[in-house]
């Protein structure tokens, strides 16, 4: 059994627990902070960026000014509609922990891999009944890439399934050192076409391409395709993901996630607009079901919502 540094830390902004997504069974999901993707349709903007980040709930404000007197920075503005001025602000947390309503909230702390599995642990019954475990996701968890092959040895050493949710977009490093500690890898696949990818995500994909078949080597893997109309949901775009999941070792299912809009009041709470607009519309079921019969035409099986 390999050696864990439980003083090893990283950044963290939320764990969920008695999650029934994002692996088998009952599963916490430890949720990291830092991605180097921008996808337009990201439910977690808030995991975006490494450093914490200050969220404002303008209906739970009772204008007390506290936060404005406790800010060092000059980054809080009563009058303004978007309250902090995320430029100014370095994240130090001192208005969310004076704020007495909880309209402002700091998302994201620095933890220990020891006092993660401290919370994991309460529900070590709970993945044994369940055949659950924990899940890595973000953000992109491979950004603290180091912190995450800790954790996940933990979890290893007391028996639990771990399960990551990854872009792949990371260095070889961090591949070689992440995966031999993760039992199922969730592979975003978002677009076989560089431009694409680079207008959906800010990035273009030969490094996930590059790092997928490694890290299909080294865990079991499902690829999955965020699926947002006007960007790639076309027939096209899966048959090229269908032949390029082909070529990855053991892979036998896509999961197609049709687009939904579940993140975008978390842009108005960290001084965003939402960068979809309104005008996308949800992925129409019979396209989904389209898809499908495309991908397990190819001989793959095929799991629409995931
Ligand atoms: S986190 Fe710190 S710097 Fe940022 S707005 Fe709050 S008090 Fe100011
Ligand atoms: S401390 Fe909280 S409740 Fe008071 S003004 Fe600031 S955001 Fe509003």
């Amino acid at each position: 059994m390999a050696s864990v540094n439980y003083k090893a830390d990283g950044i963290v902004f939320d764990i969920q627990r008695f999650s029934v997504h994002d692996g088998p069974g009952i599963r916490t999901i430890v949720f990291l902070k830092g991605c180097p993707l921008s996808c337009l349709w990201c439910s977690n903007p808030e995991s975006q960026k490494l450093a914490p980040i200050v969220m404002f709930q303008r209906d739970k404000c009772i204008g007390c000014e506290k936060c404005l007197h406790a800010c060092k920075f000059g980054a809080i503005n009563l009058d303004a509609p978007k309250r902090v001025d995320h430029r100014a602000c370095t994240s130090c947390g001192e208005c969310a922990s004076i704020c007495p309503t909880g309209a402002l909230v700091l998302k994201g702390e620095r933890m220990t891999v020891e006092k993660v599995v401290s919370v994991l642990k309460k529900d070590t019954v709970t993945y044994r009944k369940s055949g659950g475990g924990i899940t890595l996701s973000g953000g992109e968890p491979l950004v603290q890439w180091a912190f995450a092959a800790e954790l996940l040895k933990a979890c290893k050493a007391q028996g639990w399934h771990t399960a990551m949710e990854t872009t792949g977009h990371a260095s070889e490093d961090a591949v070689e050192a992440v995966f031999p500690y993760v039992d199922l890898a969730l592979l975003d696949i978002k677009s076989m076409d560089p431009q694409t990818h680079k207008r959906a995500t800010g990035i273009t994909p030969e490094v996930i391409h590059r790092n997928a078949p490694r890290i299909a080597q080294l865990s079991q893997t499902v690829v999955r395709v965020p699926t947002i109309p006007s960007i790639n949901a076309t027939d096209e775009e899966f048959v090229r993901i269908s032949h390029f999941a082909k070529t990855l070792q053991g892979v036998d299912t896509i999961h197609v996630l049709p687009y939904h809009t579940y993140g975008e009041n978390k842009y108005d709470l960290i001084g965003k607009d939402y960068p979809m607009g309104g005008e996308i519309k949800p992925l129409p079921p019979e396209d989904a079901a389209r898809f499908q019969r495309i991908v397990q035409g190819q001989g793959l099986r095929c799991i629409v919502g995931g």
